[in-house]
């Protein structure tokens, strides 16, 4: 049997406990905040001013030490919220670090209140500071930080930077009636600079884009996904925040990777071929600042590898999406030889782990061997 690869995944999940908000909250936000119940043979999370989000059925017979676990929901690994399950899964499949995101905690960005929702990212953000950060080398906990008021997501991300958080994520569109264009932003993008902090965008946060209930509305839906993201990157190049913020780096999380390669070269035309009309007049190419700055994760999508003479190598991050159901656990080694059939050897090690190894500061010489 060959070596396993040394693999960073750029995107893991963790299974928060549910009853974490009505445990953590404080007293006057706890009775609006998320709680347990039981609805139609459901365990769902009801949320003020939210519909109640569905977790698992109530008559499963497998879950005993998932209860435990902190989850009970489907898909389930018994490394969802406890670290030595995670470092084992980790090592049988050849991942010596991973960027950990919510499962749960996603719904924190639709909570309409700033004050509940604030409060409900706070209790998160503890939560996963005392579960993860004790191993920098191998945990890579990207903290959440909610934007409907630009003080306080700013004064969050201080406090979460000071807590030894090296990854923080934003809503992939943000609040209703804002872009990111704006300066009202600039104060966030300042302390993630300063502090070289990436900031992420995962799929499933921002604008809902489930819209669509029509003929073709889940394949619709799922795709849109994309052009969000998509659309997102154009308003931080071609405005100049990243030009006026060479530190920021941002982190484009589950949502394929193929939109990549044709925002670079429209985005370059315009800038190009329609001079006239452009304002800012930035330095360089939008693509430019893409390749320094942005990044965005993959899984099995082939798009991004036959596309990398556009974008460059650089921007690329492996993700495996464990525990999710949907993602590469356990078989990632052969996950990864099998889509990068043909890719020069130096660029899969960049796209499988170094690229993310030098984003996050992990010591790939200093990682543990895979076993
Ligand atoms: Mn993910």
């Amino acid at each position: 049997m060959t070596a396993k690869r040394a693999l960073v995944s750029a995107d893991n999940h963790v299974f928060e406990p549910p009853t974490l908000w009505q445990e953590r909250l404080p007293r006057e936000y706890r009775d609006r905040g998320p709680r347990l119940a039981v609805a139609d043979g459901w365990y769902v999370l009801a949320i003020e001013g939210m519909p109640d989000r569905k977790l698992s059925r109530v008559e499963r017979g497998d879950r005993g030490d998932d209860d435990a676990a902190g989850g009970g929901a489907g898909g389930l690994r018994h490394g969802g919220a406890d670290p030595d399950g995670r470092l084992a899964d980790m090592a049988a499949d050849g991942v010596v670090a991973e960027v950990i995101y919510p499962t749960f905690g996603l719904f924190i960005d639709m909570v309409p209140d700033p004050g509940l929702q604030m409060a409900c990212a706070r209790v998160y953000n503890d939560w996963l500071a005392e579960t993860f950060l004790h191993r920098p080398d191998v945990f890579i906990p990207a903290a959440v930080v909610p934007l409907r008021d630009v003080p306080s997501a700013r004064a969050e991300l201080e406090r979460v930077v000071g807590l030894g958080f090296r990854a923080a994520t934003i809503p992939t569109t943000p609040p209703e009636g804002t872009r990111y264009n704006q300066p009202v932003f600039d104060p966030l993008w300042a302390v993630a600079a300063e502090a070289g902090v990436p900031l992420s965008l995962h799929t499933g946060t921002g604008a809902l884009p489930q819209s669509e209930r029509g003929p073709g509305g889940a394949v619709i839906n799922y795709a849109k996904v994309g052009l969000l993201s998509a659309e997102t990157l154009c308003y931080f190049a071609a405005s100049g925040v990243l030009e006026r913020f060479p530190g920021l780096r941002l982190v484009f999380v589950e949502t394929g990777a193929g939109w990549l390669a044709y925002c670079c070269e429209r985005m370059d035309e315009a800038f190009e071929e329609h001079e006239a009309w452009v304002r800012p007049k930035l330095a360089m190419a939008p693509s430019e600042y893409v390749r320094r700055q942005c990044f965005v994760t993959l899984g099995a999508d082939r798009a991004p590898i036959l596309t990398r003479d556009i974008t460059g190598v650089g921007p690329l991050l492996w993700a495996s999406d464990y525990p999710h159901p949907e993602g590469t656990f356990p078989e990632s080694q052969q996950v990864v030889e099998r889509i990068f059939a043909g890719v020069p050897e130096d660029e899969v090690r960049a796209i499988v782990g170094g690229n993310a190894a030098a984003l996050y500061g992990v010591d790939l010489d200093r990682a543990p061997a895979p076993v």
